[in-house]
């Protein structure tokens, strides 16, 4: 059952004006990875600080070794994975029924579809499984991505602090800093991700209305980048490769750029004639 995330916000007239509302969707995702995360760091940095041991990681220390560390490494990789992928699996699911319900809006507001089309707002539109499936299998293939990057450079910081002779608490602090910067990663990733479904969702929904053409918009205040700025109000093919060489939004890392439906006889923006002309 979705639960009405939206309460209280109503489309503006303006498509062209109307962002994707999708913020609650990584409020609501971020503190559960980001718990997760910490909890892989924890038994990550116990492999090598065991608890109440003061002693240095090389050689003598009982019960810490290399090898068990890189034995140990993958399984809470893998242990991370597990509960990442059910709470970004949850996002997914969450950004494509947004995508479906933020296209299906559009295309009310613009006459194209009849109000009726709406049912209730936030809970409309055809299923998306197969949409969600392949989302889903990219999103695991980045936290992986992430987790293994982690794993490696974990072990060249144990080997190489082991070289140099340094000792346990120095070699904690280099992992937990390799550990920090892979959560960091992990975050931009998932934020890139809800705006990647919401974006495939809308074309998949604009693609079944048979809606052919569509136009980019920015959110148009003093955060969005010069890279974005420009290409607002483009238009480009609903099934096609995207716009130019950026092809689909988000086009960098927490962007928010999206897209409105573009409907001949119907479209009243700056590229009214090209839109006339487009199927000549
Ligand atoms: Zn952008």
């Amino acid at each position: 059952m979705t639960k009405d995330k939206r309460a209280g916000w109503r489309p503006s007239p303006d498509i062209r004006r109307d962002p994707t509302q999708s913020k609650w969707i990584e409020e609501e995702t971020i503190p559960l990875l980001k718990k997760a995360w910490g909890t892989y760091r924890k038994k990550v940095l116990a492999l090598i600080i065991k608890e109440g041991e003061r002693t240095n990681i090389i050689g003598s220390t009982p019960g810490i070794s290399l090898p068990e560390i890189m034995r140990n490494l993958p399984m809470l990789g893998d242990s991370f994975l597990e509960d990442g992928t059910e709470i970004t699996g949850t996002m997914i699911e969450q950004a494509v029924n947004q995508g479906n319900a933020y296209a299906t809006e559009q295309l009310i507001r613009v006459e194209y579809l009849p109000e009726a089309a709406s049912g209730s707002l936030f809970t409309i539109g055809p299923p998306t499984q197969a949409l969600i499936d392949t989302l889903t299998a990219m999103d695991l293939s980045s936290l992986q991505g992430i987790t293994d990057a982690t794993s490696n450079h974990i072990v060249q910081a144990i080997t190489t602090g082991m070289q140099e002779g340094k000792g346990t608490y120095e070699i904690a602090d280099a992992v937990d800093a390799i550990l920090n910067d892979g959560w960091n990663r992990a975050e931009t990733i998932v934020r890139t991700e809800v705006m990647t479904a919401i974006t495939e969702s809308t074309r998949q929904r604009f693609d079944e209305q048979r809606v052919q053409l569509c136009e980019l918009i920015t959110s148009q205040d003093d955060r969005v980048c010069d890279d974005c700025e420009p290409l607002y109000g483009e238009i480009t093919e609903v099934d096609g490769p995207g716009f130019g060489d950026m092809g689909w939004p988000p086009f960098h890392p927490n962007c928010r750029c999206a897209i409105a439906p573009v409907i001949p006889g119907l479209y009243d923006g700056p590229h009214k004639e090209d839109v006339e002309h487009w199927f000549d």
